[in-house]
């Protein structure tokens, strides 16, 4: 008997992909099986030849909402059983698991409808959730994606609820988290002294009472928990920073609905349909200028991040409250966010008045994620829930298994075998214990899903990131090859590999801080690249990074510092300049004497720091508290009029500055600095591009985060007809050098 037989591969489990072929067999009247592996899907298909080629299409055209086929492959076959039905049979094991996990997604439609419809038996079920939507990665123990593999195995379905588990023509078929009031797992509300206040639906009325009223409370959410408060509280907000020792960093703001987000911020039709996908990641969007969201919720900044309620309990919130709320990850700073009750009792008990809690672990935390629109196109800055983790069909296979470590600074990791390569959630900044223990458990928990033991690990090149002395470790331990690749070239790659190029680039990797291969700072690099090497062919010229790590909270050391390069110290002094301004004269001095004698005062080429540099002469920022903050100032103040640029030059393959410095000290007026300095560095890329006209352009590193710069210069390249390139699916930030690290091996 002659059979069809399709394996497809990606994300198609958990996903409603079998009751999705089943029905569709039924339709055409096909008949065998279908079935899941650790590979992916099996299906056997008898039949008439049209009919398989109508499903086939079916299937490649329309594949159910949440799938995502990376392979499809069909054979025919000889089999001796003629199948009088169509079946889902049951999973079948086998050695090597290559399924790809689906990330968490925000509640669907139909799940929303179920909560409000008060004939429905989840009516105002806060975990509601279907083959379509809800958490997969946050609650996955080890694959296959089966209930009892995940955090659901210890509640026993009710018979409502096991009827529609079993039915293929229902959505919540194997939709391994499907629960209901009567079994599924149960809402609480404490104190902060883990005292139950009430439970259920009372616990979700009781914490919007107390938002209402100036508390500040913690809400468990998909991969962990918020930290809450009213958003146009004034005082609530000022609490929380104080609580939380944020001083000045913006905080994420979830509303209602988009029509009431709609009154907070201006959105293009681009931002409001990247806000309403199904992922529902914060997105950056410019804010309405509106007394009703209090001034303290991202101080001295025109955009706000906005997301909407993605889970059923905050949909539920929401009909009790019409303000939006705060919505920050809960954790301490540098450190992972929190997962389990007990330990946000134990670590944020000071900061939280209540905690609103339910009994469905978080096996995997996952933060969420970041994006914006660029170019009017989804820009992801923080991979995380909705989208990580992140599948990448490799162009061919590696014929060793890798696994690659990312930077020290929004770590990520990766891992490639065959021809996938899988991309973790944002694992964030490796700067304390707690924070390299998420690191370590999350390439286990990778190592697990995919039964995967790395034969090369991949770092980056600085000898005191963490990542490296435990990559280091790792291979003299076991006996595994270890491979470092320069931070910006693995920058190149990565934006390389989103494109799938494998050619010769001209690429700028602008960016904060990385190793140079001369021991330097770097982050202001021009480079002709390929898969297998690069040429530095300019950079920016070093200044020194007076006190170090120091400079980088401190602009105006950056500042001062590319003023003693330009001018002589007693002209300094007598500068009509908003740095200058700032220390005293004593200070001058210590700083001449550090910069001369170059004590702790490291060599960079970093346009990130450039950015700080120049705002602080620019005179809106001396101090930042937080990554970008210099570049969000700058951005704000640009204007898209005035057409002039600072001059520069190029000596030696050093990009000089000196003479913009004397035009900004000059210009005097931070508008006119900060337009004109971006314009230069658009200059700066347009110029050395049209030097190489036959070279593709990748913009990466991130410094290309700054909206203005890249929609401007993308503008430019436009209009010239290059063929540019950057990454917007693979953070261009630090998040995506462990893509590039892997792409290294290619
Ligand atoms: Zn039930
Ligand atoms: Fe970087």
């Amino acid at each position: 008997m002659t059979s069809t037989s399709i394996k497809v591969q990606g994300i198609v489990q958990g996903v409603g992909f079998r009751p999705y072929v089943y029905n569709l067999a039924l339709q055409y009247n096909l008949k065998g099986y279908v079935n899941n592996d650790d590979r992916g899907v099996n299906i056997l298909l008898q039949g008439f030849e049209e009919d398989i080629n109508a499903f086939l299409k079916e299937l490649e055209t329309n594949p159910p909402i949440l799938a995502k086929i990376d392979s499809l492959d069909v054979t025919q076959t000889q089999t001796e059983t003629f199948y009088k039905t169509f079946e889902i049979i049951q999973s079948e094991q086998s050695n090597s698991k290559s399924t790809i996990i689906s990330p968490d997604i925000a509640v669907c439609d139909d799940c929303i409808d179920d909560i409000h419809n008060s004939d429905n038996f989840r009516f105002k079920y806060a975990l509601t959730n279907c083959t379509n939507c809800g958490p997969r990665y946050s609650i996955i123990k080890t694959v296959p994606y089966d209930r009892v593999n995940t955090s659901m195995n210890k509640f026993i379905m009710c018979e409502a609820c096991g009827n529609e588990y079993i039915d293929p023509s229902n959505r919540r078929y194997h939709a391994q988290p499907v629960s209901c009031e009567t079994c599924g797992p149960k809402i609480i509300l404490l104190d902060n002294e883990d005292n139950e206040v009430c439970h259920d639906l009372c616990a979700i009325e009781q914490i919007a009472t107390y938002i209402k009223a100036g508390n500040i409370v913690a809400i468990k959410g998909m991969g962990g928990f918020h930290i809450i408060c009213d958003a146009t509280n004034e005082h609530s907000v000022d609490e929380l920073r104080i609580r939380k020792n944020r001083p000045d960093k913006p905080f994420a703001i979830m509303f209602k609905d988009i029509n009431n987000l709609k009154e907070y911020a201006k959105l293009t039709h681009a931002e409001e349909e990247i806000i309403l996908s199904k992922e529902k990641p914060i997105t950056l969007v410019k804010r309405i200028k509106t007394p009703k969201l209090a001034r303290n919720v991202a101080p001295n900044i025109d955009r706000i991040g906005v997301f909407l309620p993605y889970t059923p309990l905050h949909i539920i919130l929401f009909e009790y409250l019409d303000n939006p709320i705060v919505a920050t990850s809960a954790n301490l700073s540098n450190e992972p966010i929190i997962r389990s009750k007990d330990e946000l009792m134990d670590k944020l008990g000071n900061v939280v008045d209540y905690v609103l809690d339910f009994n469905r672990d978080i096996i995997n935390a996952c933060d969420d994620s970041v994006v914006q629109s660029i170019n009017d196109e989804i820009f992801v800055m923080r991979n995380a829930r909705g989208f990580a983790p992140t599948s990448i069909k490799l162009p061919k296979k590696v014929n060793k298994k890798i696994l690659a470590i990312g930077a020290n600074q929004k770590n990520t990791i990766a891992l490639a075998f065959e021809d996938n390569l899988i991309l973790s959630p944002h694992v964030g900044d490796l700067n304390s214990i707690s924070s390299m223990d998420y690191f370590k458990r999350t390439i286990e928990t990778f190592k697990r899903f995919y039964d995967f033991e790395p034969e090369v690990i991949i770092c980056d090149k600085h000898p005191n990131y963490e990542t490296t002395k435990w990559a280091t470790y790792e291979c003299s331990q076991k006996h595994l090859e270890l491979v470092q690749v320069q931070h910006h070239y693995a920058h190149v790659l990565a934006t390389m590999a989103e494109h799938n190029l494998d050619e010769k680039v001209l690429a700028f990797a602008f960016d904060g801080t990385g190793f140079g291969d001369d021991g330097k700072i770097w982050g202001g690099e021009v480079f002709i690249a390929d898969k297998n090497e690069y040429e530095r062919i300019y950079s920016l010229d070093y200044f020194k990074l007076l006190g170090s790590e120091k400079a980088v909270r401190e602009p105006k050391r950056v500042a001062l510092s590319l003023l003693f390069d330009t001018y002589s110290f007693e002209e300094v002094l007598s500068l009509d300049c908003p740095t200058v301004h700032h220390f005293n004269d004593s200070e001058l001095k210590v700083m001449h004497t550090v910069w001369e004698r170059e004590l702790n005062a490291p060599y960079s080429s970093s346009i990130g720091r450039l950015f700080d540099a120049v705002a602080s002469l620019a005179g809106i920022a001396h101090e930042q508290s937080y990554e970008g903050e210099t570049g969000l100032k700058l951005e704000q103040l640009y204007d898209w009029h005035r057409a002039q640029a600072y001059e520069y030059e190029i000596v030696d393959g050093r990009i000089d500055i000196k003479k913009a410095i004397r035009a900004m000290v000059e210009d005097n007026e931070s508008s006119v600095i900060a337009t004109k300095f971006i314009n230069m560095l658009s200059n700066i890329i347009v110029d050395i591009s049209l030097q190489h006209e036959s070279l593709p352009i990748i913009l990466t590193g991130g410094v290309f985060q700054n909206k203005t710069l890249l929609e401007l210069t993308s503008k430019r390249l436009e209009v010239l007809e290059k063929r540019y390139y950057y990454s917007s699916k693979v953070p261009i930030n630090d998040a995506g050098i462990a893509v590039g690290q892997i792409y290294s091996q290619l």
